[in-house]
């Protein structure tokens, strides 16, 4: 089992300065399993711990749940603060991973060409950087961290809605190192900079390279031409407070209009197939988590689009120029 870092002492601290006696708490899946400890902590502090509904992100604050069931505070684990505003205090334990293998590290200098090296991870990795630094200036590279983007807390971390961090410094490096598990991130950075990406696993101490673009590519042109014949779109707006982008669905409507399109807006917490069964659409575009069209289009029976490849199917941008869909800003309290 992986060993986080689940800060119990900065619970106990949090939870007597607000004087919390009943906790709103919310885990990603990955964390659920973790549940017995934080529950020892804040029964220990003299709380009563209510598990809330699992989070994809930071994006997604059961801060409403957790007022409506009279919670003091909310403790919400596994991401970093994305700078919401919350409807009870929030502490964000980001579970960080204790322990990793740098094993990867000297493969990827073994294989890598060139020197200048874009480095990046997600925030469970984050304060393993300068140590990863430091290996890879032994191993003669050149590394290098991009700031913080608009959603993002630290040098170098990226979110699979924000990767800033990896496009500011891409044109000065000739490679990016992906420090993480998973393969949205660094695909997403091969996409947004064409850059080779590799990921170092730093749990397994495996290297990989991000391969496969053109076939990603090919099967979101298939989507992307598919939904160009259809007539009826469904444009799919969040409520999670770091997902809704109520004016970018609300344009995209226009537009479809505009292209004698019938379109309407569908607002989901959730967004599932079984939650757009029905409505008959031919085709959807979704303005919640970018990640949703890329990662789970298979489950859909009509094609799933981002806005940016909304707008390659209207003749507005050519394919080649392909980006993955990023959030910059949220409407929150306009739904
Ligand atoms: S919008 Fe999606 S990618 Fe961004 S933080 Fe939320 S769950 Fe993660």
């Amino acid at each position: 089992m992986i060993d986080y870092d689940l800060e119990p002492h900065t619970v106990a601290r949090f939870l007597k300065q607000h004087r919390a006696k009943r906790v709103g708490i919310q885990l990603p899946a990955g964390l659920r399993p973790f549940w017995p400890k934080i529950a020892h902590t804040v029964r220990k502090s003299g709380s009563t711990p209510l598990f809330l509904k699992t989070c994809y992100g930071a994006c997604d604050l059961a801060d409403l749940q957790a007022k409506q069931l009279g919670c003091d505070v909310l403790l919400h684990y596994g991401h970093a603060d994305m700078g919401l505003p919350t409807l009870v205090p929030t502490l964000y334990v980001e579970a960080r991973v204790k322990r990793i293998t740098l094993g990867a590290i000297g493969l990827f200098a073994k294989r890598v060409h060139g020197s200048r090296i874009g480095l990046f991870t997600t925030v469970q990795y984050v304060e393993h950087l300068p140590r990863i630094v430091e290996k890879l200036r032994e191993l003669g590279l050149k590394p290098v961290i991009g700031k913080p983007g608009p959603r993002t807390k630290y040098r170098g971390q990226v979110l699979g809605c924000d990767f800033s961090c990896v496009k500011q410094i891409s044109k000065k490096c000739e490679a990016l190192l992906y420090v993480g598990t998973g393969r949205f991130h660094p695909l997403g950075c091969a996409i947004a900079t064409r850059k080779p990406v590799y990921i170092a696993n730093p749990l397994t101490g495996k290297l990989s390279q991000i391969g496969g673009l053109s076939e990603f590519l090919q099967s979101r042109k298939a989507a992307i031409s598919k939904a160009a014949s259809g007539r009826r779109f469904g444009v799919i707006v969040s409520t999670k407070r770091g997902q809704a982008r109520y004016a970018l669905a609300l344009q995209l409507v226009e537009k479809l209009i505009t292209n004698r399109r019938t379109a309407e807006l569908v607002v989901l917490d959730e967004v599932l197939p079984e939650h757009l069964a029905d409505y008959s659409f031919d085709a959807l575009v979704c303005t919640a988590c970018p990640r949703i069209p890329i990662d789970d289009s298979p489950r859909y029976e009509v094609p799933l689009l981002t806005p940016f490849e909304l707008s390659v199917m209207l003749g507005e941008r050519p394919l080649e120029d392909y980006q993955m869909d990023e959030i910059v800003r949220t409407d929150f309290g306009k739904i």
